[in-house]
């Protein structure tokens, strides 16, 4: 593993499977019956070898029993990257696939690469929403192999031997549900009755995340999420969107130490900040650290961004991509130290809040870009940017990704 220093080139010249080229098969593609709906998912092999049988259709689907991949995001945000990422919408002249009676997600369907997808966003953030709207995908959609949770998470921000930076991309191995018990801003109890793991992802997944964790498939997969992203930020500014979803720049990726607060300091007056009891101070939590006066000589410096500092534009804004546990969660972190905490505890690598609601209804995949390092300085500049690296992480995802026959045209 070499995350911080094996800044490669995106994609030129790489032999990977793109999204879009001709028609994906592997060599395997009976016999495993373990995902929810009876029908195996197996990775492109990662040697890039196509052997016979057609197995995506990406043509227009006739009906819903025709797709295979869903993506499910918490926020709008989310949702405009990920709808960037299409090829081609099937619903441009209004819905045409419907909905089973009492589901009520609203989709978009369309084409990215070789799969038909379909899209929704939930209605509001948290476990229950996702559980929800995974269960009604299930539904109206029932033969759906793979879903992809797509969006933004607080990272940790080192991850072993590794830093990861804003805009790094977490995919997810597992998902851990930790409960806190009671949250204070500088204590935590957690129930330690609770290790609530949840099970694991099947077969199928694990050999895909496992092709990842290769040198070559990860440098393949980074590649292309590199090649995405530009594209995405080409679209956006030619569409006039509203977000161009640019890299900020290495200056405004700021890692505080753990233990120093967002808060009100002296001369700025604050009974809650400054009081002898640990409470969280609300009106501290949405000002900035430039209204705060934070002091940035308790930045910690990193490598990783020194390294990013000689690169070319498209290397820099490459993201990261780490494989690891991810933290879900109904409460937001907020605290440098209960994240580091955690992280340890848990071995978990970022957090999130919906993974762990869609985790146990669909076979799921979450990857996420970090948006903020889950501290008490966590602010939304980011937010776009790391959408989008995780929106173009998914979509390299999906091109190394096969789906099977339907059992009628094998
Ligand atoms: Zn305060
Ligand atoms: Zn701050």
């Amino acid at each position: 593993m070499s995350s911080n220093v094996s800044i490669r080139n995106n994609g030129t010249g790489s032999q990977s499977i793109a999204a879009g080229n001709g028609p994906q098969s592997n060599s395997n593609g009976t016999g495993t019956q373990n995902n929810y709906y009876g029908y195996a998912a197996h990775p492109v092999p990662s040697d890039g070898r196509h052997t016979e049988g057609v197995i995506s259709d990406p043509s227009r689907p006739t009906r819903r029993g025709d797709f295979r991949i869903a993506l499910i995001c918490a926020l709008p945000l989310e949702y405009d990257a990920v709808a960037l990422q299409f090829d081609e919408f099937w619903d441009e002249d209004g819905e045409e696939y419907g909905r089973a009676p009492g589901d009520t997600n609203s989709y978009t369907t369309g084409r990215i690469g070789n799969h038909n997808v379909v899209l929704t966003v939930l209605p509001n953030m948290g476990k229950t929403a996702a559980a929800g709207a995974a269960a009604n995908f299930r539904c109206s959609y029932p033969r759906l192999q793979l879903a992809f949770l797509v969006g933004i998470c607080g990272g940790v921000p080192i991850v072993g031997s590794h830093e990861a930076v804003l805009g790094d991309v977490i995919i997810s191995k597992n998902v851990i549900q930790f409960d806190f018990g009671r949250q204070f801003p500088n204590k935590f109890v957690t129930k330690n009755t609770l290790e609530d793991k949840l099970s694991r992802a099947n077969k199928d997944i694990r050999a895909l995340i496992a092709s990842f964790e290769t040198e070559l498939g990860r440098e393949r997969l980074r590649g292309k999420a590199g090649e995405y992203l530009s594209k995405l930020q080409v679209v956006a500014t030619r569409k006039r969107r509203r977000n161009a979803y640019k890299y900020l720049g290495v200056a405004e990726d700021k890692l505080f130490h753990a233990t120093y607060q967002h808060e009100h300091r002296a001369p700025q007056l604050c009974n809650v900040c400054q009081g002898q009891t640990e409470n969280h101070c609300e009106e501290a939590a949405r000002a900035s650290c430039a209204d705060l006066r934070c002091d940035e000589g308790q930045l910690l410096s990193r490598d990783v961004l020194e390294v990013k500092l000689g690169l070319s534009p498209e290397e820099i804004q490459c993201p990261e991509i780490f494989i690891g546990r991810i933290a879900s969660g109904d409460t937001v972190v907020k605290s440098g130290e209960h994240r580091d905490q955690l992280a340890e505890q848990y071995n978990v690598i970022a957090f999130e809040m919906e993974g762990a609601g869609a985790w146990d209804e669909v076979p799921c995949i979450v990857i996420k870009g970090i948006c903020d390092y889950a501290d008490s300085h966590k602010n939304k500049k980011w937010q776009p940017f790391a959408a989008a690296t995780a929106s173009s992480v998914m979509k390299a995802v999906l091109g190394r990704y096969s789906t099977t026959d339907r059992p009628t045209s094998a």
